[in-house]
């Protein structure tokens, strides 16, 4: 569910940039998507091919590298991996963590015909 949200920003920011390159068809994506819980590649893959069909998108490779945002625990100091965007320490059951680094996505490349 949440692949499919972020499958379609991935999709809108390829979109934006090759209408402004007035590409064809794009071919391969490459990018980065860094977030606070797992991710699937081939959930996010499979969503962004179903957002993608009919539009220049279509039948394009995603590659992206999938970064796990850490979380420190305030309480007992032990970094984690969290889940589903929930800051709960896996030790003490905290759940007064800090986020280590920053989420977001970005696009750095795209491969054009
Ligand atoms: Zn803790």
């Amino acid at each position: 569910m949440y692949e499919s949200a972020l499958a379609r920003q991935v999709l809108d920011t390829v979109l934006q940039r090759s209408v402004f390159h007035r590409t064809s068809r794009i071919r391969v994506v490459r990018g980065w998507v860094a977030e606070t819980e797992s991710l699937s590649s081939e959930r996010l893959s499979s969503q962004f091919a179903t957002h993608a069909r009919g539009t220049p998108a279509e039948g394009a490779r995603l590659l992206l590298h999938l970064i796990h945002v850490e979380a420190r625990c305030r309480t007992c100091g032990r970094t984690y991996a969290p889940e589903h965007h929930l800051l709960r320490c896996p030790v003490c059951g905290s759940g007064d963590g800090e986020q280590l680094g920053q989420t977001g996505l970005a696009v750095t490349a795209i491969e054009v015909d």
